[in-house]
């Protein structure tokens, strides 16, 4: 699975708090009305440098509440405004109103997950489940549905109209239409949803397992710096977790099949059997609310408003890509097959658990690329310099670290970023493991910028080795915990450049769910280039910038397994949509599950595992899991410009900067696409790409 994702946010919230925006400079037909500037909120706590970032769950809660308190207030403004309606009594206090729901909203989301103190946890799932529910009310608010409906047929500014229709639109997916009975049986599904949700990943977050090895010996095939880091506690056993900095390098490297096996297993059964009840309840309720709003079924509705438009859609994209990469997947196979026979002559399969250690093998064998060689060139310190220096350097952009702030763990780092002198936002990077820390890689959001009105912020929450464990600070990285990092950076910088939107459903990462995965999967792409990796990538001991011929095998050796991972990632997809796209009473998840990893993946399913009940996209992602390669197909057509021009060719980078990242979601994706391609986007790239042989 993409491991490495997860927006981490909630369908509501993309609808209800990010679908809105700006343009950056007026425009010139403009009428009169809206040339007006849209009046700053007098609240001070838009400040920057006043925001409290670490408080108390008593603060949490009570800055909540005047959040939510200052949010209905602005409602009664708009919907008590006298006639006629404009863009200053309707839409401007609506900007408002969300952004006090937005930060409120991504408070809660981020300090559920991320803080260390049980009791703000608590208080913050406890404030996520309020905003929610007050979201939910606006969503069916006959009066400022109505203030809305006033714009519809209005000439406004492009910008204006597009975040108007994306509001009337939500407005009827979220069943305001709908009688009042049927309102309310809506409300009370949407309540029960997200505390289903909460239940689906606190279960995951809360059981990660661990194994006890009984001897360094078991280790064997490890980096000696992973080992060091393990070393046997009181009763003579190393502990080792089903968390990613022991599962990932486990999975990798260890000559062990036992110990391989094993940690698959606990890890593919976290959450197991709590969540089996959960996922049931998850899709019973989605699909009831579906039914009410009009749809046959959850799969249906969900794909809507995306890209891609409907669940049939999905479906045919699924098996599309399927079929693209099966001779690539099949032939990947045979070669791990031949190679598992090398050391095991009489066997005729490859396991699921068997598939990282024999890809890192043939890697090292057949392509001359030893991950491990690798890693001294990825020391954190150098990675997290090289991001901001080669992110700096492309998009124009500079970084300074902000010292002084009062965070909420020791490990957490604050940076302002600057356009020229200006600064343009802020972000903290909370990269390391911990307990009860959310356990993969996402971008959260903590404010949505506006345009002369708040600056944007966002946190990094990834799980690299934490050089703060190490005395001389040292903490080489996997090439693929880079890659992480590069992916979810990707994000922040789409977060951020996006925030100066005049709505703030236009501003952020607020463009078609599908295609939010462009920016991230697109700036992987540099981690794989030799110019912009030796830029960053130096031996920590002899400061020797990495080797051009270990970069040209990185490069060879990615290019295996693509197939691989194209089709299990489709076994993902459809996992997924087809949970979603049926009446799921009686639905055996387990059962589907297997059926669907025979039909997709070339890994067969391993008995007495429950992915299903860690997979946490079916509830954050619910049906839409293809989005990632959805996102890719875009990738790799924006990339061929990016190759005809060169990686680092600061124009491309300005283009992209000004015509996808820029504008968030105040246009269509298609139209943010062709305007940096000045052509719509096509599958032929994606299609050459997954085909070529090795
Ligand atoms: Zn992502």
């Amino acid at each position: 699975m993409n491991d490495r994702d997860g927006k981490v946010r909630a369908d509501k919230i993309v609808s209800e708090s990010l679908s809105f925006c700006r343009k950056k400079s007026m425009n010139a037909t403009m009428n009169k009305t809206t040339q007006t500037r849209i009046a700053a909120d007098s609240d001070p706590q838009w400040s920057l440098d006043r925001t409290p970032l670490d408080r108390s769950a008593t603060q949490l809660t009570t800055d909540s509440d005047e959040h939510l308190r200052r949010a209905r207030s602005y409602r009664e403004a708009i919907v008590s405004a006298p006639a006629p309606r404009t863009i200053e009594n309707t839409l401007a206090p609506y900007n408002h109103m969300m952004m006090h729901l937005d930060a409120a909203a991504a408070e809660a989301n981020l300090f559920a997950r991320v803080h260390p103190d049980a009791t703000l946890r608590a208080a913050a799932e406890q404030s996520e489940q309020t905003i929610a529910q007050y979201l939910t009310e606006l969503s069916l608010d006959r009066h400022l549905y109505e203030a809305f409906r006033a714009f519809e047929g209005a000439e406004l500014p492009p910008d204006t109209q597009w975040f108007v229709e994306k509001r009337l639109r939500d407005f009827r997916r979220s069943g305001v239409d709908q009688p009042e009975p049927v309102r309310e049986r809506i409300r009370a599904l949407s309540d029960e949803l997200v505390r289903i949700g909460q239940d689906f990943s606190r279960n995951t977050r809360d059981d990660e397992r661990e194994l006890a090895v009984d001897s360094t010996a078991d280790l064997e095939g490890l980096p000696q710096d992973w080992i060091d880091k393990h070393r046997p506690g009181a009763d003579g056993n190393i502990r080792v977790t089903t968390r990613t900095p022991d599962y990932a390098p486990i999975m990798t490297y260890a000559k062990s099949a036992d110990l391989r096996r094993t940690l698959y297993q606990l890890h593919k059964d976290r959450a197991h059997p709590k969540n089996l009840e959960v996922l049931g309840q998850l899709l019973g309720k989605r699909h009831e609310l579906a039914k009410l709003l009009g749809y046959a079924t959850w799969a249906d509705y969900v794909t809507e408003d995306k890209m891609i438009q409907t669940a049939s859609s999905a479906a045919a994209f699924i098996d599309r890509v399927a079929a693209i990469g099966e001779k690539s997947s099949r032939r990947e196979y045979d070669i791990l097959l031949a190679r598992k026979r090398k050391d095991t002559p009489a066997t005729d399969c490859v396991e699921d658990w068997e598939r990282g250690y024999l890809e890192q093998l043939v890697r090292t064998e057949q392509y001359a690329f030893d991950a491990q060689a690798a890693r001294p060139y990825f020391n954190f310190a150098d990675v997290q310099r090289g991001i901001l220096d080669l992110t700096g350097r492309l998009f124009g952009l500079t970084y300074r670290q902000v010292n002084g702030l009062k965070l909420w763990h020791k490990d957490v780092t604050a940076w302002d970023i600057l356009d020229g002198t200006e600064t343009i936002g802020r972000f903290y990077l909370d990269l390391f493991p911990r307990e009860n820390k959310y356990g993969h890689a996402a971008q959260f959001d903590y404010r949505t910028g506006l345009l002369d009105q708040r600056l944007p912020q966002a946190v990094l929450v990834c799980n690299f080795p934490n050089p703060n464990d190490a005395p001389d600070g040292l903490a080489l990285m996997e090439h693929n915990d880079v890659v992480t990092f590069f992916h979810e950076f990707g994000h922040l910088l789409h977060h951020l450049l996006a925030g100066r939107q005049r709505w703030i459903g236009n501003s952020g990462i607020s463009t078609e769910w599908d295609f939010v995965e462009v920016p991230s999967q697109l700036l992987e792409e540099w981690c794989f280039d030799l110019e912009s990796l030796r830029v960053f990538a130096k031996h920590h001991v002899t400061g020797e910038p990495i080797p051009a011929d270990l970069v040209a095998n990185l490069r060879r050796s990615r290019e295996f397994g693509k197939g691989l991972q194209a089709s299990h990632q489709m076994f993902y997809a459809a996992v997924a949509l087809n949970y979603y796209n049926r009446d799921p009473a009686g639905l055996d998840t387990t059962a589907m599950l297997k059926e669907l990893q025979r039909r997709y993946s070339a890994f067969d399913y391993v008995e007495g595992t429950h992915f299903q009940c860690s997979f946490g996209h079916l509830d954050g992602y619910s049906a839409i899991y293809y989005t990632y390669m959805w996102s890719l197909v875009i990738v790799r057509d924006v990339l061929s410009e990016f190759q005809r021009q060169g990686m680092l060719d600061p124009t491309t980078a300005r283009r992209f900067r000004e015509t996808i990242l820029e504008p968030g979601g105040s246009k269509k994706a298609p139209e943010l696409i062709e305007s940096f391609l000045g052509r719509p986007y096509r599958f032929e790239a994606f299609e050459a790409w997954l085909n070529r042989a090795v």
